[in-house]
């Protein structure tokens, strides 16, 4: 058994632009500006909501003490947004060949988990709206932890609880879309995987030197093997 965890944006989903929308009407909304996730590097990749929210709001010069007292009402405003686009909307959400990846790597026994900027709602209201929440049954998420190094030490002494057993660092991945994903998995120490379906190009990502790189994941089944083997 290894524990594999998993970013969720541009990971396993394509929610950019709900996310982006989400974002646009709460600061609008709570700070009374016109703001957008494509002002951020990477459009924010592998940082929290409040993070984001934190970066936008110092890009348009909003004093700290403004920022220190709305970041909590904004980010439940992102949620709620999120949620409500999700809830209403018919594209697929899934990237290349993940519902068919998710699936082989739960059936083999793997334990599967989520490290991600989002919070814990948003988090789980995406992998439903995906008909894969059913597979993950470690989270971390959002604010609870400083940083996405923080987020994934917490993931794995969840995960350790729940098997009541320390895992190996080398029996657990961390699959992500962006450089951030995988400098962070490294500082841990465990074995990372990088995908390009986000805003990091195949050439970006190599750079920050993951133990697997994948354009996607539409040769699902090569992915399978791979990752099987590391
Ligand atoms: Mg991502």
């Amino acid at each position: 058994m290894k524990l594999i965890l998993f970013d969720i944006d541009n990971t396993l989903v394509d929610v950019l632009r709900f996310q982006n929308r989400a974002f646009e009407k709460a600061i609008k909304k709570v700070f009374g500006f016109k703001g957008s996730l494509e002002e951020l590097p990477y459009f924010g990749a592998a940082k929290s909501v409040k993070e984001n929210i934190r970066d936008l709001c110092e890009i348009h010069k909003v004093k700290k003490k403004e920022i220190f007292e709305k970041l909590e009402e904004a980010a439940n405003q992102v949620e709620a947004n999120l949620i409500w686009e999700l809830e209403r909307r018919e594209e697929e959400v899934l990237l290349p060949g993940i519902e068919y990846l998710v699936d082989r790597l739960y059936w083999d026994g793997n334990l599967l988990g989520i490290v991600t900027g989002n919070s814990l709602n948003a988090a789980i209201e995406i992998l439903e709206e995906g008909n894969i929440r059913e597979y993950f049954s470690i989270f971390a998420c959002g604010d609870e932890a400083l940083d996405r190094v923080g987020l994934i030490k917490l993931a794995i002494e969840r995960a350790q609880e729940k098997v009541k057993r320390q895992i190996p660092k080398n029996q657990i991945i961390l699959i992500g879309d962006s450089k951030r994903d995988i400098k962070a998995g490294k500082e841990v120490g465990i074995k990372t995987v990088a995908v390009a379906t986000g805003a990091t190009s195949l050439k970006e990502l190599k750079e920050a030197g993951p133990d697997l790189l994948f354009e996607d994941f539409s040769n699902w089944g090569k992915a399978f093997s791979l990752i099987k083997k590391l």
